[in-house]
């Protein structure tokens, strides 16, 4: 069987999060790695794309939490603290929140994506600027640097394409520079 098959099954063709029996695809949770049927739920489109896009979140939608909260299934359980934690603010999802409970691996999980930290929690890449730096951003480099563990040295001007950042330290992003993988420190770099 496909991965479709096996989540429609697991959920009896129904949305895991509202129940909903249209318009039902494939949501692979966010950071994928593995990937398949324990990393994914099956999902209607209006879920789907509230989940996408957190302007467009209607909060009463998701009081079908109340329930899928208690899904057996970690997928599920990932994206429902998830949302509870972005609308906590209403007041009742932090009630569910008090509720749930995840083990230290799937609160990691559910933590993963930034939801529910404040803001000044978060870790925020910034440029000599202060421009805000995201994964896939291309930059320059504003001076000659040595690479750590060669004699190369990166020069100024250099363009490093589709950078990616460091989730647990600020100051660092990783890029290519000819063939090689190279951390770069934010204060030296550029975005273009
Ligand atoms: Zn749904």
């Amino acid at each position: 069987m496909g991965l479709l098959e096996d989540l429609q099954a697991r959920s009896g063709a129904k949305c895991e999060i509202c129940g909903a029996t249209e318009n039902l695809k494939i949501y692979e949770v966010p950071p994928v790695s593995t990937g398949g049927v324990d990393g994914s739920l099956l999902g209607c489109e209006t879920c789907l794309s509230q989940i996408e896009d957190p302007d467009a979140v209607d909060p009463n939608h998701w009081r079908c939490l109340n329930d899928s909260m208690w899904s057996e299934h970690p997928p599920v359980q990932v994206v429902a603290w998830r949302m509870l934690s972005r609308l906590k603010a209403e007041g009742w999802p932090q009630d569910l929140l008090d509720m749930m409970y995840l083990d230290d691996e799937l609160l990691a999980w559910a933590k993963a994506t930034g939801e529910g930290q404040d803001e000044s929690e978060k870790i925020i890449h910034r440029d000599v600027n202060g421009v805000i730096l995201e994964n896939g951003d291309s930059v320059v480099l504003i001076k000659d640097l040595k690479v750590k563990g060669s004699s190369m040295v990166a020069k100024q001007g250099t363009a490093v394409r589709r950078i990616s950042l460091d989730r647990e330290n600020a100051e660092y992003i990783e890029g290519k520079v000819g063939p090689q993988q190279i951390v770069i420190i934010t204060k030296y770099v550029k975005k273009i």
